[in-house]
C-alpha cells in the first residue's frame, strides 16, 4: 500500500467523502486508507457490478476488473452497472465508462481475460485485495490458491436462486487482523461436475447478488480501515425468501493442501481438471453437434428423429419447441433412460448447449451411440430459425 502521510484530499474530494469523514471509525486516515488501496474484482457480472460500484463510491486509489464476457440482454436483470446502451459492448469498458462517470479519482484497470493458471499470479500481485464475483469453481479454486501463494486477503461470495454466502479468507495477518481458513479449509473439494448447476442453468434472484455483492464490497472497506469484524473464521449464509441471515464458525485445516502447515500445492494448478471437467469424459467431436439450420433441414426431411427438451418444467413455459418432443430434464435422465430408445437418433437441447451437452455426455457414457447436441440450445433455433420462439 502506499504510505497514507503522502496523501492530501482536495476540498473537492472532502466534500464527496463527507459522510465517511464524519464516522469516527472512518475519518481522515480511513478515508485516506480507501485511496491508498487497491483492489481486484474477478468477474464483473451479478456480484462484480455492486462490488465495483460501492468501492469505487467509496473512494478506492485503484480498482481492478477481470472479466472476457460481453454484456448480454440476460445479464440487465441484476447486473446494475449496465443499461441497454452497452449490450454486446465488452463488460469491462462497459464497466469502466459507467465508474469514472461515478468517481473520476479511482483509478481503473481493466481484464478483458478469462482468469487463468498462466495469467492470475501476475494480474493479482498488483492489489492489495482480492474479491470474488464469480460464479464457476475453477475460478474459485484459482483464485483461492493464488490468493493463498500471494498471501492477500479473498472476499469470497457466491450467489444461487435465493440464497448467498460470504466469508473472508485470510492466509496471512493483514492491517492488524489475524489470519483464517482459506476456501480450500471450508470446501477441500469441489462438488462432482455437473450437480450444482450455474446461475444460468438455474436461476438467480436478480436483487440477491446486490445483497451478497454489498456485503462483500463492507468486508472490503473494513480490511483496507481496519474496522470492525471481518468474516474471518465465519461463514455468512443468506436465505433471502426466509429473509435469515446466519453465521457459522469455520476453522483453518492444518492440513490443508495450500494454506495447511505442510503445503502441498506450492503453485497454480489446472483447476478444470482438479473440477473433474475432463474426467472420464469421451472426448466430444464436432459431429456430436447440429445447427438450428442442419436440424430444420433433418427435420423437413423425415421424422425418424428423437427430439429431447432437458431443461426444467418452468423453461417450458417460457419457450416450447416448435415440433413434437419429448421432455425429461437433465437431473432425471439417468433415472428415466428406459424411456428413451437406445437405436434411436437423438438430438438433445436446452437453454444454450451446457446442459445438452452434459446429457449427451451421460447417455454416451451408458450407451446411447447417436446422440447429438443442437448447438446454441432453442435459444440459437429462436434466433436462427424461428423468431417467434422467445429467447430468454
Ligand atoms: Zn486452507
Amino acid at each position: 500500500m502506499i504510505d497514507i502521510r503522502q496523501i492530501r484530499l482536495t476540498n473537492e474530494q472532502i466534500l464527496r467523502y463527507s459522510r465517511h469523514l464524519i464516522l469516527p471509525e472512518v475519518g481522515m486516515t480511513g478515508q485516506k486508507k480507501l485511496r491508498a488501496a487497491s483492489v481486484l474484482i474477478i468477474g464483473a457480472g451479478g456480484l462484480g457490478c455492486p462490488i465495483a460500484l460501492y468501492l469505487t463510491a467509496a473512494g478506492i486509489g485503484k480498482l481492478g476488473l477481470v472479466d472476457f464476457d460481453v454484456v448480454d440482454k440476460t445479464n440487465l436483470q441484476r447486473q446494475v452497472l449496465y443499461g441497454e446502451s452497452v449490450v454486446g459492448v465488452p463488460k469491462v469498458e462497459a464497466a469502466k465508462e459507467r465508474l469514472q462517470d461515478l468517481n473520476p479519482d479511482v483509478e481503473i484497470e481493466t481484464y478483458p481475460v478469462r482468469l487463468t493458471s498462466e495469467n492470475a499470479l501476475q494480474i493479482m500481485a498488483d492489489y492489495d485485495i482480492i474479491v470474488d464475483g464469480t460464479d464457476n469453481f475453477p475460478t474459485r479454486y484459482l483464485t483461492n490458491d493464488a490468493a493463498v501463494l500471494l498471501g492477500k486477503p479473498y472476499i469470497y461470495g457466491s450467489v444461487f436462486r435465493f440464497e448467498g454466502q460470504v466469508s473472508v479468507f485470510l492466509s496471512k495477518p493483514f492491517n492488524g487482523f489475524e489470519r483464517g481458513p482459506c476456501y480450500r479449509c471450508l470446501f477441500p473439494s469441489p462438488p462432482p461436475p455437473g450437480t450444482v448447476p450455474t446461475c444460468a442453468e438455474g436461476g438467480v434472484l436478480g436483487v440477491l447478488p446486490g445483497i451478497v455483492g454489498a456485503l462483500q464490497a463492507a468486508e472490503a472497506v473494513k480490511l483496507i480501515v481496519g474496522i470492525g469484524e471481518p468474516l474471518i473464521g465465519r461463514l455468512m449464509l443468506i436465505d433471502t425468501l426466509r429473509m435469515d441471515f446466519r453465521t457459522v464458525r469455520i476453522r483453518r485445516k492444518p492440513d490443508c493442501p495450500v494454506c495447511g502447515d505442510n503445503p502441498t500445492i506450492r503453485e497454480l494448478i489446472d483447476y478444470e481438471e482438479f473440477c473433474g471437467l475432463r474426467r472420464g469424459e469421451i472426448p466430444e467431436s464436432a459431429d456430436w453437434f447440429v445447427t438450428p439450420q442442419e436440424l430444420k433441414e433433418r427435420l423437413e426431411r423425415d421424422g425418424n428423429l428423437v427430439l429431447l427438451d432437458v431443461r426444467e418444467p418452468e423453461e417450458l413455459e417460457i419457450s416450447e419447441f416448435p415440433h413434437p418432443y419429448k421432455h425429461i430434464p437433465l437431473d432425471d435422465l439417468l433415472e428415466r433412460v428406459n424411456e428413451l430408445d437406445q437405436t434411436a437418433e437423438i438430438v438433445v437441447f436446452c437453454r444454450d448447449d451446457q446442459r445438452s451437452r452434459h446429457a449427451a455426455q451421460l447417455l454416451r457414457q451408458v450407451g446411447f451411440g447417436r446422440v447429438k447436441v443442437l448447438k446454441g440450445g432453442i435459444n440459437a433455433w429462436a434466433r436462427e430459425i424461428d423468431p417467434s420462439v422467445p429467447q430468454y
